[in-house]
């Protein structure tokens, strides 16, 4: 039997009909080599935000069903253009939407999960085809478009690879693979061969671009073997493996993430049920927090801060302030000009040494550390935003380049 093999190709390997034409051809190599192909998608370049902006210019709060409609068309493009670039150099094709392919998810406009996936029309046109997938997208319950959050199509393809129990899965972008920091702002970023799921859930949670964290979390759990490479050279990528040298100290990379907001209530009662009822009311107003910290500051008071994305703020303002005027505590402080520093690896937090050089370079920078939050995985700081690049360089080379 043949082996199936789902590639998926970013908005930068498909940004024109020239690299359209030059990804036709790369499938079309994995094709002679033998494998059943399957292609996902994103939208060409930029074509989903603008999409989103022209969905702005019309209206402040759009509908999140019909912008599941505007944004699933970007993908909808791709499929058919590479599928055509396809059957002009002799590859048959068939090109198919989500709910084409049987991707079910559940109703959540604009941040859908996959429930499961009706694998059986891609098999049987794979006899024939190479069947090329519109990533980011499927159909809910009642049949109506949904998408699956913005970067999602990579975790269309590693779904769809897990559910066709392909071979491997590969995500092409336009870098060679998974760096050390972004090497964007960090030219000596070193190319990582290999990193380990959790550490690239890490990695992908706190900042760094390249995979959705959901089709991270998809691939560990279905041991689905996943490699980012770029479409624009045929140098190795990275490889995101499961086993890993748990004694070892490995150290994988640096990320920054600078669009984010922490919000202290100071003098809050120090009494049972206090923080429940703060993060109960923003669960249920859905607002997504992420780092939590609270310090006994005087007698019978805390502080509590957590932080939250910019564009939570809006939100989260008052309900937080309505929150601290009902219980009687001080004061709200919002700071929206934060950003979260973090070094990833394996085997972090079982040596100190790692913890205090991480902080003894902030410290030679005369940062301050606002928030500290750690795991077996990494450590990460809440510093103020006009430090992070300066810290951001400075702990890779510290890290990576001495
Ligand atoms: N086109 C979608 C986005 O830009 C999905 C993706 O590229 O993965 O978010
Ligand atoms: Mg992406």
């Amino acid at each position: 039997m043949q082996q199936i093999i789902v590639q998926k190709y970013g908005g930068s390997s498909i940004k024109d009909t020239t690299r359209i034409k030059n990804t036709a051809n790369r499938i079309k190599s994995y094709q002679n080599q033998g494998y059943q192909v399957v292609v996902v998608v994103s939208a060409m370049g930029k074509t989903t935000d603008t999409l989103l902006s022209l969905a702005k210019e019309i209206s402040t709060t759009p509908s999140k069903r019909e912008l599941d409609v505007l944004l699933s068309t970007g993908e909808q493009i791709s499929i058919a253009l590479l599928s055509m670039a396809l059957n002009e150099i002799e590859i048959d094709t068939i090109s198919l939407t989500g709910s084409q392919c049987g991707i079910k998810t559940n109703s959540v406009h604009s941040n859908a999960r996959i429930e499961n996936i009706d694998s059986e029309r891609i098999l049987t046109e794979l006899n024939k085809n190479v069947v090329i997938v519109a990533g980011f997208q499927g159909i809910n319950e009642k049949g109506d478009i949904t998408t699956l959050g913005r970067g999602g199509s990579d975790t269309s393809a590693v779904a769809l690879a897990a559910a066709l129990k392909a071979e491997k899965c590969e995500i092409y972008t336009d870098v060679d693979g998974i760096y050390s920091a972004d090497p964007r702002i960090i030219p000596n970023a070193k190319k990582l061969d290999t990193i380990s799921y959790d550490e690239m859930l890490e990695m992908a949670k706190l900042g760094a671009q390249v995979l959705h964290p959901r089709s991270v979390e998809l691939a560990k759990n279905y041991q689905v073997k996943l490699e980012v490479k770029s479409s624009l050279n045929n140098n190795p990528g990275t490889k995101i493996i499961g086993e890993i040298d748990m004694e070892k100290i490995q150290i994988r990379g640096i990320t920054s993430e600078n669009s984010i907001a922490r919000i202290s209530i100071t003098r809050v009662p120090d009494k049972p049920g206090i923080a429940y009822k703060l993060f109960k009311t923003l669960s249920d107003n859905s607002v997504s927090i992420d780092m939590i910290l609270q310090n006994l500051t005087h007698e019978n008071v805390n502080d509590i801060s957590f932080t939250t994305p910019v564009e939570e703020l809006n939100k989260v303002s008052p309900i937080v302030k309505d929150f601290a005027k009902n219980i009687g505590a001080e004061d709200v402080i919002i700071k929206d000009n934060v950003s979260k520093i973090s070094l990833i690896g394996t085997g972090i937090l079982g040596h100190g040494e790692i913890a205090s050089m991480f902080f003894e370079t902030l410290s030679d920078l005369k940062i301050n550390i606002e928030m500290i939050s750690t795991s077996e995985t990494k450590i990460s700081c809440i510093i103020d935003k006009s430090h992070s690049l300066i810290a951001t360089k400075k702990l890779h080379e510290i890290f990576f380049e001495s």
